[in-house]
């Protein structure tokens, strides 16, 4: 189901209010695991640093970089969803994600569970903007599977 112009515009505040304010933002000491990602196409760099303690769960959170509104507002939005899910958690946030920009969601259910990250449910409609969305879910992904650059090229 396509968002209505209301909440689009709605939508496009958060995407901006995060852009302005990221949160978590800056590099983070003590990681256990962290990765690069790169976005050619746009221009986006980042790095997520994280902490995961022995059962799994991610205690601290971070990200530093530079790159569009979208990106950055991604990995803002990212880094106060994660924070105390276990690793199995966030890698089904991020299965949800990327299938709701895509477009194949399987249901409103499922829609529901992304909570926050609807506000990028407008990008579906251009795909290059889709990597700056997915881009520090892919980092994400790459820390955890202790993989040190990600690029979605
Ligand atoms: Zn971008």
């Amino acid at each position: 189901m396509l968002p209505s112009r209301n909440q689009l515009e709605l939508y496009q505040q958060v995407i901006m209010d995060h852009n302005r304010k990221p949160r978590n933002f800056g590099k983070m000491e003590c990681c256990s695991h962290q990765a690069e990602g790169l976005n050619p196409l746009c221009g986006d760099h980042l790095w997520v640093y994280l902490n995961i303690d022995e059962g799994g769960f991610i205690q601290g959170v971070g990200f530093e970089g530079n790159g569009c509104a979208i990106s950055k507002a991604s990995a803002s939005i990212m880094t106060t969803l994660v924070k105390g899910k276990t690793v199995g958690e966030a890698k089904d946030l991020f299965e949800s994600f990327s299938a709701m920009l895509k477009g194949t969601m399987a249901s409103e259910d499922e829609l529901e569970r992304l909570g926050k990250l609807k506000v990028f449910s407008g990008v579906s409609r251009y795909p290059s903007r889709i990597k700056c969305a997915v881009l520090p879910w892919h980092a994400l992904q790459g820390a955890m599977n202790q993989k040190n650059v990600v690029s979605t090229e």
